[in-house]
């Protein structure tokens, strides 16, 4: 009688844990524009689930995600799994083509220079007259004078010294009646503490920059008098020995007219216990209202990423780093926030944890494993080593180190990374991420992976 209840029980469990669940799309009737969509979602995987009479490939999990072309027009679809049915109305709209299409913005120079000021704070001044990606030179404070020579599209074209230019969104700049070109140099000064090297430029006024991450670390000053080109450049020696020659953080910014960079030294860590007083900071994506991608199992991935951070924070404290968490509980953040938080920590580290999706027209199936994402090249070798480390302890694809234009990593006063540590909508990749023994692993991996990348080379 007992064994008899027990399996009432687990058949009855079992039942509401497998009942035929579609995480995505999210309603019933939708419009999707795109040449295909999927299933995402859970069943019993006991029992053949199909879409349309054909068979779907169910996980052991119960997850399964299911790739369907669309039509143009409206696409009916019947799930089954046993009894239970569910009917998705998709309608894909027509793809209008573009009577004419735009014309292309063309450059427009302007008779004599204007003058302009920045009236945001940390405008991004663009290599390229576009929006978006990688073609930051850098970020100009509020209040920078400006000297424009035209304009193109949605952007006004930088004088960067003679023989350079850069690109500012029109709705960041507002023209002044005056101006001049050049901004005078009278000195710095070099000042060394303990943790920084820091350099104090002496200007008449503020004046647009550029750090460069090579063999050195260049500073460069645009538009300033008696220099070749009208522009400064202070090449800045990383010590030789590859160990020590590692960019370790840094920040640039105006006080008043006085320009400020601040280098963070190489950390020379005791090899026996590299994280040893390290600070860290740990970000777990998206919170609150926020979900970030749904997982097939129905998993938010805020909460997954928290999961994760929680184990990273445990297990590098057990090394014997200060760790810094951005958020403990399912608390919203933004995105500033978030890097703020990490530079007032002064974290030579800022991980951000995510979980991945892919958007229609692609397959969830064959989106797969880990990937670290860095904006800046100083962050890139430790993306590699804790690419290498997560890839060979966690058993999960590696899916690449590339470099992004995410918020959370375009700070330079950290190395600072944003892991996807699997894809919440492949169903492998989901079960995997959910389990506590996989979190451990994983967070062993990315500690693994910074103590490779402190450790000195005998
Ligand atoms: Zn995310």
């Amino acid at each position: 009688m007992k064994k008899f209840i027990i399996i009432l029980i687990l058949l009855l469990f079992a039942q509401t844990v497998y009942a035929l669940d579609v995480v995505y799309p999210k309603k019933n009737v939708v419009t999707i524009n795109a040449k295909s969509t999927f299933f995402i979602g859970s069943s019993d995987p006991k029992k053949k689930l199909t879409v349309n009479g054909k068979t779907v490939d169910i996980h052991k999990s119960g997850g399964f995600a299911y790739v369907v072309p669309l039509n143009v027009g409206v696409n009916n679809f019947n799930l089954k799994s046993g009894r239970e049915k569910l009917n998705f109305t998709i309608t894909r709209p027509e793809t209008k083509t573009p009577a004419q299409t735009k014309p292309v913005p063309q450059f427009k120079e302007y008779e004599a220079m204007r003058y302009g000021i920045i009236t945001e704070e940390n405008t991004p001044l663009r290599a390229t007259p576009v929006d978006a990606g990688i073609n930051r030179i850098s970020h100009l404070q509020k209040g920078m004078p400006v000297v424009i020579d035209g304009e193109k599209g949605n952007f006004y074209s930088i004088i960067l010294g003679s023989n350079k230019t850069g690109w500012i969104n029109k709705r960041n700049i507002k023209f002044t009646d005056n101006g001049s070109s050049l901004a005078e140099l009278s000195g710095y000064d070099y000042i060394d503490t303990d943790e920084f090297f820091i350099f104090v430029f002496h200007l008449d006024k503020m004046t647009p920059f550029e750090l460069v991450e090579g063999d050195t670390f260049q500073i460069k000053i645009y538009n300033v008098s008696d220099n070749p080109e009208n522009t400064y450049i202070m090449n800045f020696p990383l010590v030789k020995s590859p160990e020590q020659a590692k960019l370790s953080g840094y920040s640039a910014r105006f006080s008043g007219t006085d320009f400020i960079v601040k280098i963070r030294k190489p950390v020379l860590v005791d090899n026996s216990k590299p994280l040893k007083g390290l600070k860290i900071t740990i970000d777990a994506g998206h919170g609150g209202n926020e979900n970030g991608a749904i997982g097939c199992l129905r998993d938010y991935e805020k909460d997954l990423n928290l999961a994760f951070a929680k184990q990273l924070e445990e297990e590098l404290n057990r090394r014997g780093a200060k760790v810094f968490m951005t958020r403990k509980d399912d608390s919203a953040l933004g995105l500033n926030e978030r890097v703020e938080m990490a530079n007032e920590e002064d974290s030579i580290i800022f991980i951000s944890l995510h979980g991945n999706a892919v958007p229609d027209g692609y397959d969830p199936n064959a989106a797969t494993g880990s990937s670290i994402f860095y904006y800046y090249k100083q962050a890139k070798p430790l993306a590699d080593n804790i690419i290498s480390e997560m890839t060979a302890k966690t058993g999960m694809k590696n899916d690449g180190v590339r470099q992004s234009s995410f918020a959370v990593v375009r700070n330079t006063n950290a190395l600072s990374i944003l892991i996807e540590i699997g894809y919440v909508i492949n169903p492998a990749d989901n079960a995997k991420m959910r389990e506590k023994d996989f979190q451990k692993v994983t967070a062993k991996a990315i500690a693994d992976g910074i103590e490779m990348y402190f450790k000195r080379e005998k």
